[in-house]
């Protein structure tokens, strides 16, 4: 299907790996010269060259955290204009809902609430004067339904759900939609490293444990970065312009709800 976005620009937050890089690569193969950013450049320029080799989009790079005033301010710069915006942060750390105190929770809203808002803010006006935009915020399952581990993520990403549903109806007769995607767990780095934390924990090999969390979803399986991403493109698409304030849930149905 033709996206009908060749020759727009993206600006795509944390994808030198995973889920951003899936997003980032999914809109490189519908024809949508990008801004990609990581905090480290080295896999971020080799992930770079590729997807200009691969799909003769431009390519530009920016190596900053995006959860910092100071990273923001360089994306923003080097994003102004984009007609497409995908947010995205690695996740706050796990832990019992007496662990964390003020700070780690201005920390979790910073980086996965505040961060997403000062993007939209700083990037939607442009969008609004062209009369076209798409956002993308990669939240998480947790949204619907709390991993009680991960309560850090569960308030924070919460919050920026509630204001993306406001914000969305707000910019929508501008021709820009804002929308959620929600992941379950996918096969990228994080998912290893949950793997790994069960492993240890159970004195199971990693393997064991894929396996075991495999089975408590329906599909039986781990997402890919790679469906992640059409899920993504296809958001950012023209097809897609009716679609206002959704969260989109992508967890090999392990989310149990009716709706
Ligand atoms: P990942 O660890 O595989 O990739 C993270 C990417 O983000 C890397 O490119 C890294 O360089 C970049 N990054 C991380 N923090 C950054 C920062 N502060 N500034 C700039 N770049 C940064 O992670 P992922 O699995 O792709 O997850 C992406 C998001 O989705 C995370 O917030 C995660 O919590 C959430 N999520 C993931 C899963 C899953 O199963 N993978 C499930 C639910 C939610």
């Amino acid at each position: 299907m033709d996206l009908g976005i060749r020759g727009k620009r993206a600006l795509v937050c944390a994808s030198s790996k995973g889920l951003g890089l899936g997003c980032a690569e999914a809109l490189a193969e519908a024809g949508v010269d990008l801004v990609m950013n990581a905090r480290g450049a080295e896999v971020l320029e080799v992930e770079a060259a590729r997807l200009r080799s691969d799909y003769g989009v431009d390519v530009q790079t920016v190596a900053c955290d995006v959860t910092v005033t100071s990273g923001q301010e360089k994306l923003i710069d080097a994003a102004q204009g984009v007609d497409i915006l995908v947010t995205n942060a690695g996740g706050p750390p796990p832990g019992l809902w007496s662990d964390w105190d003020r700070e780690d929770f201005i920390k979790a809203l910073d980086a996965n609430m505040l961060t997403p808002i000062a993007l939209m803010k700083a990037l939607l006006p442009g969008m609004m004067d062209k009369g076209w935009g798409r956002v993308v915020n990669i939240t998480s399952q947790s949204v619907r339904a709390p991993i009680a581990a991960l309560g850090l993520s569960n308030a924070a990403r919460t919050g920026l759900t509630g204001y993306v549903a406001g914000t969305s109806r707000q910019v929508a007769p501008f021709g820009v939609n804002i929308n959620n995607l929600l992941p379950g767990i996918h096969d990228t780095d994080r998912a290893l490293s949950l793997d790994t934390g069960v492993s240890a924990q159970k004195g199971i090999t990693i393997d064991e444990a894929r396996a075991e969390r495999s089975q408590t979803i329906p599909a039986r399986r781990y997402g890919t970065r790679q469906e992640f991403g059409a899920t993504c493109a296809f958001l950012c698409s023209q097809q897609a312009g009716f679609i206002v304030g959704q969260n989109i849930l992508m967890d090999g149905g392990a989310t149990n709800l009716t709706m």
